[in-house]
């Protein structure tokens, strides 16, 4: 496997930190307090084309390599984890339409997210399907010209600041369910959020319910073929997991050098807190923790990038491990930081907080464990 970064992506993720540590670190914890969308990071993110790094070259996307996006997110992650949502829920969301569209609904749609000009969700969950997402409920009908749905979502990230949601619908046809996947204007009649979540984390990234009412869509929205749902929301969840995963890698980072910043400064009994053997011990595991999930995370990517067989169980290895890995690395650099990095002063407890979704969404760990095992003996 080879997957070093080229000088253009290291040109990308050294420009990334500076953005970010000039524009957003002070502003970060406004953010977070603010619990909205950010609608100042976007026009940041666009003035410095970073939605380009979440889509191919062919509609405006950089490289259209999941490595590139993956720097992008470690670098944005390490200092705002909410300001990261705004680029991968982009990703996300468009990443159907990569995946599935027909020509004429990627030229429609995919340039607009390239810049930023245009916002994409992905509509999944309902409120009796989360981790048994053919549990659905949202029904699609044909009508004249076109579809009706119906339905309810909840958890759906910037579902209220959204233009398109690729809401999955179940169609009754060919003697059953068929899960079938619809791109929803949000401006449509019937669309309406009825919930904006107050959260643990995560603030900054709004999570919303919305109903679906007699939506009328045409034809032309569906994507791809009635039935065809199933694979579009596996596959985009497959390439979402790695994202996923460069996000907690970079919140991990970020606690990592807050903290040991901290701990040299930070004296007691005469000496920095850097120099007692016990919290090298901690800050050793902190710093393995932090280099192993960007591996495994690296290396998702570039199977990814070059369609290896194994792809699927690696995004969910980079997912499971870079996300456990963020959690634990957060809840430490609250521990080395003692009664300060319990404050809101001090980042690091914020990241702890925004860590935890990243073991939840896109599939929980329990979930991604049963899947790399699946892969695993399926591959013996
Ligand atoms: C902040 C946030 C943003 C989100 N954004 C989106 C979004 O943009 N779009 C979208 O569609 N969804 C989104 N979600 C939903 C998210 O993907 C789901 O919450 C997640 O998939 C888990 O579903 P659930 O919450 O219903 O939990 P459940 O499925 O009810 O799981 C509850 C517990 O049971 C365990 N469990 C369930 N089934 C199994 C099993 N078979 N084996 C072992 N353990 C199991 C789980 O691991 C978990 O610990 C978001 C959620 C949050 C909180």
């Amino acid at each position: 496997m080879e997957f070093a970064l080229s000088d253009e992506q290291q040109a990308i993720a050294k420009a990334v930190r500076d953005l970010m540590e000039g524009e957003i670190a002070p502003r970060a914890a406004e953010i977070d307090e603010g619990e909205k969308f950010p609608a100042w990071v976007r026009e940041l993110f666009q003035r410095y084309d970073l939605f380009a790094a979440m889509l191919p070259r062919e509609y405006g996307g950089i490289d259209g390599s999941l490595l590139t996006q993956c720097v992008v997110m470690e670098g944005v992650a390490r200092v705002c984890a909410s300001s990261s949502m705004v680029l991968g829920n982009q990703s996300l969301g468009a990443t159907p339409l990569v995946l599935a569209g027909s020509e004429e609904q990627k030229r429609r749609w995919l340039p607009a997210f390239a810049t930023g000009e245009k916002l994409a969700s992905f509509g999944l969950t309902e409120p009796n399907a989360g981790s048994d997402v053919k549990g659905l409920s949202t029904r699609a009908v044909r009508s004249e010209g076109g579809w009706i749905v119906n339905g309810r979502k909840c958890f759906i990230t910037h579902a209220n600041v959204a233009d398109l949601v690729v809401v999955f619908a179940k169609v009754h046809e060919g003697g059953g369910d068929q899960i079938t996947a619809f791109l929803v204007e949000t401006d449509r009649s019937g669309y309406e959020v009825d919930k904006i979540e107050h959260k643990m984390g995560l603030r900054g990234s709004t999570t919303c319910s919305f109903v679906l009412e007699d939506v009328w869509v045409p034809e032309e929205n569906m994507l791809g073929r009635v039935g065809e749902g199933f694979p579009i929301l596996v596959d985009s969840l497959n390439k979402g997991r790695i994202s996923v995963a460069a996000q907690s890698t970079g919140i991990a980072l970020g606690a990592l050098e807050a903290s040991a910043r901290y701990c040299k400064e930070r004296t007691q009994f005469g000496q920095p807190l850097a120099r007692m053997p016990a919290v090298q011990q901690i800050v050793a595991d902190m710093v393995t923790a932090v280099d192993a999930a960007r591996c495994l995370t690296w290396a998702a990517a570039y199977k990814y990038d070059t369609h290896a067989p194994d792809m699927v169980r690696y995004s969910g290895m980079a997912k499971l491990f870079a996300s456990d890995a963020a959690m634990k690395v957060t809840t430490d650099a609250v521990q080395i930081m003692g009664g300060y990095g319990y404050m809101a002063e001090y980042p690091v407890e914020r990241m702890m907080r925004d860590a935890k979704i990243f073991q939840i969404f896109e599939g929980t760990n329990q979930v991604q464990r049963l899947t790399v095992a699946r892969e695993f003996f399926a591959s013996l």
